[in-house]
């Protein structure tokens, strides 16, 4: 079976984010050739070429690949969703292999770990990411160590290079799913991860019109390994989404500089609020979460009363949204059920803010 090779070139850019996130994945510089990497439906390829079949390669999303591999600086293989490339990522583990993960990691991962521990399939060892202590103890014998920092929905930062270093000297593999900071504020690979994850549907893409996940490594061996996941699940995204993450991610760099200005500056009015009780911001990204002093029911009502903030799921996009995450039955428990995660979007920070206040203010009547 033809395996599709990594795509070439995306070991590190040499190039300032800003300037990469423009210039690369786009057609050679011939005369007459579009600026754009065109969109290829095609399920198959003339014979005797690297792609043949759009399960191994094709020219869209072979693009993408480039750009996010060079921003991760390694090899990416893009997947259908976020999802599917978590669970190609957990394929990569040997039957009843111990797996150390967060507490409160992403609702879907977290509630794919325990299926895959109950069928026993692995043995999982959950951690606070933010007890250091902790995690270098959990990596004892494991192999595989899967981290978020910052997590979703909590905020909490892990010691990368500390862990990441610690499950290393046990031989563990390590992931580090970077949706939340996304490469322009951090790159797992440079503190030693083997493997980063993406929901590229969140900040990557940034404008919540499309699913999409990805994978990066920089040794070329599990990048095939990973490849081969995605040939033999069969989860890959179309032609057309491809399309679109890639006109998303030109202007992820001023996305997440203006929304991260709007999480900080909004961040430090909300902790002065008589109706928060506390904020979680890490001091970096657009992500962040407050807790409701009056409850849930009143968490809710702040979610219901604004007019720019849409009380939606998901994150990363130009718009804010808002949500009590406990309104899902299978968050984890470890999350207050009081608790609303904030995706900082690219409006007026002012705007943002009063919108806020005002549903906020109404809790207090
Ligand atoms: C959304 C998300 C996922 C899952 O990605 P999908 O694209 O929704 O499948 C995984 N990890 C984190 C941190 C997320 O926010």
């Amino acid at each position: 079976m033809p395996v599709a090779h990594p795509p070439e070139g995306t070991t590190g850019h040499g190039q300032s984010v800003d300037t990469y996130v423009v210039s690369a994945g786009r057609p050679e510089r011939v005369p007459d050739a579009p600026l754009n990497t065109p969109i290829a439906p095609a399920s198959s390829f003339i014979a005797g070429g690297p792609m043949e079949y759009a399960r191994y390669d094709s020219p869209t999303s072979h693009a993408l690949e480039d750009v996010i591999g060079g921003l991760e600086g390694g090899l990416a293989t893009v997947f259908a969703s976020g999802m599917a490339a978590a669970n190609a990522a957990m394929d990569l583990v040997p039957m009843g292999a111990v797996v150390v993960a967060p507490s409160a990691a992403y609702t879907g991962v977290a509630v794919r770990l325990r299926e895959l521990e109950e069928i026993g399939r692995i043995q999982l060892r959950i951690v606070e990411v933010d007890d250091t202590t902790a995690v270098v103890a959990a990596c004892k014998g494991a192999a595989m160590l899967w981290i978020e920092s910052p997590t979703n929905p909590m905020l909490q930062v892990a010691d990368l290079p500390t862990c990441i270093a610690a499950a290393h000297t046990n031989g563990a593999l390590v992931l580090v799913d970077n949706t939340f900071a996304t490469p322009i504020l951090q790159q797992p690979i440079t503190d030693g991860a083997d493997i980063v994850m993406h929901s590229v549907t969140k900040a990557l893409s940034g404008h919540s019109d499309l699913l999409l996940g990805a994978l990066v490594s920089t040794d070329p061996e599990l990048a095939e390994r990973i490849r081969t996941r995605r040939v033999l699940l069969g989860a890959l995204p179309s032609a057309f989404d491809c399309y679109l993450a890639l006109r998303g991610i030109r202007t992820l760099a001023v996305r997440i500089e203006k929304a991260q200005d709007n999480a900080q500056s909004i961040t430090d009015l909300l902790a002065e609020h008589p109706a928060v009780s506390r904020v979680r911001y890490p001091g970096f990204g657009t992500m962040a979460a407050i807790e409701i002093a009056q409850g849930s029911d009143a968490a809710d009502a702040v979610c219901e009363n604004t007019d720019i903030w849409t009380y939606a799921t998901s994150l990363g996009g130009v718009e804010s949204l808002l949500e009590r995450r406990r309104r899902w039955p299978l968050e984890s428990a470890s999350v207050p059920e009081n608790l609303i995660r904030l995706s900082f979007g690219i409006e007026n920070a002012g705007d943002l803010w009063s919108d806020l206040k005002q549903a906020l203010d109404l809790v207090l009547r």
